[in-house]
């Protein structure tokens, strides 16, 4: 499961080695640490830190730096530091350039939601929405050539799973938008409601139970449905992991889902544990609080869609949704769906709600060893 990590220094200088030596430090001891070997579940940094606390941890890094191999080694660097010029690539500006002709309403939005002023003076960040993290050859390929044209080859990845496209001409950003949006990836609303993040569950990991990138698709498509305008609305993050491991960093959403399943007799359930009120914005982690209810994955999207209602509808005047989620209680909120936790009997009436999402056969858990076995 995942935790929030203890601070082991508040500061640590790179340009005088100290940085290197405490990293290394802190894989040494782990290293030593045969009794985690013995379960792969364990083999995890945070279970030594979990078992010892980390001011132990603090002072078993402190004598390992007193060691021999500090004064034997070279720290210094020289030779390993890749610092590029990205400034010396940017584009020039260009002499002529699109204009959005009149109102341009997605551009709009587009540039309200996507669009950052860089720190240099006449450049911009373009983020790039990329649903569930997928991109098929043509989009990769047209991101190529966006990015040749428009940034001097500058782009990072995100852990949202999107892309922003850095050193970009204020003067380009409508010309760039047209060219995302000729390649399917101009949506507004990057890092808003609507941009769902999610591992990729049963569609390619060993570990998953539920398929989270089924989920994924389905809670966005009816996101997309509703058109939720309101600015507070909009800021909720939803998130949702294929197991407990939350990889989808479901624990951190406003809005959180990890993978389980619910027993039926002989039949198996593909379900989703909620957590609420988590966040992960402006250096403030929070992890949202566990529900008890199981909802049925196919049900997942009714849920979500009743508690950002609810949200809407009983708020107070500029009230965010975590310090809702605060004021009402989680009780609440799982009274909102008490119906749709109820376990059915199998029937085909109801033989859906036993089929995951994006899936045609019946649910069954099928976890395997997997890589990470966080
Ligand atoms: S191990 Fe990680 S990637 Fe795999 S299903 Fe669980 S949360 Fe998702």
């Amino acid at each position: 499961m995942p935790r929030i990590a203890p601070t082991l220094y508040e500061f640590v200088e790179l340009g005088n080695g100290d940085y290197l030596k405490i990293v290394e430090a802190c894989l040494r001891i782990f290293d030593r640490q045969d009794w985690l070997r013995e379960n792969r579940a364990r083999a995890r940094i945070k279970v030594l830190v979990d078992k010892i606390g980390i001011d132990a941890f603090r002072a078993q890094v402190e004598e390992e730096l007193e060691g021999d191999w500090v004064r034997e080694r070279d720290f210094s660097l020289d030779q390993i530091l890749f610092e590029p010029n990205e400034e010396e690539s940017a584009p020039d500006r260009p002499e002529t350039y699109a204009r959005p002709g009149g109102e341009d309403r997605e551009f709009s939005r587009f540039l309200e939601s996507n669009v950052a002023p860089q720190r240099q003076t006449g450049f911009s960040t373009v983020e790039v929405k990329i649903t569930r993290g997928d991109l098929d050859p043509d989009q990769l390929r047209g991101l190529g050539q966006v990015m040749r044209d428009y940034t001097g080859l500058s782009a990072r990845t995100t852990v949202q799973q999107n892309l922003v496209l850095r050193w970009v001409r204020d003067e380009s950003v409508y010309e760039v938008w047209r060219a995302l949006s000729e390649l399917g990836l101009g949506d507004a609303g990057a890092d808003e409601l609507t941009d769902v993040v999610s591992c990729p569950g049963t569609d390619s990991c060993k570990l998953g139970i539920t398929s989270s990138m089924g989920l994924s698709q389905a809670i966005q498509e009816r996101l997309v449905q509703l058109e939720l305008d309101d600015e507070l609305t909009r800021r909720i993050h939803v998130k949702m992991s294929g197991c407990p491991n939350g990889c989808g960093q479901h624990h951190i959403a406003n809005i959180g889902f990890y993978g389980a399943s619910l027993k039926v007799g002989e039949h198996t359930i593909p379900a989703y544990i909620a957590h609420l009120g988590g966040t992960y914005e402006g250096g403030d982690v929070r992890y949202g609080q566990r529900l008890k209810a199981r909802l049925p994955a196919k049900r997942v999207p009714d849920a979500v869609e009743r508690w950002v209602r609810f949200y809407e509808s009983d708020r107070v005047h500029g009230e965010e949704f975590n310090a809702f989620v605060d004021r009402v209680g989680t009780t609440e909120f799982e009274s909102r769906v008490k119906d749709l936790t109820l376990p059915m009997q199998f029937s085909l009436e109801n033989m859906n709600n036993f089929i995951d999402w994006n899936r045609n056969g019946p649910f069954e858990v099928q976890r395997g060893e997997g890589e990470c076995a966080v």
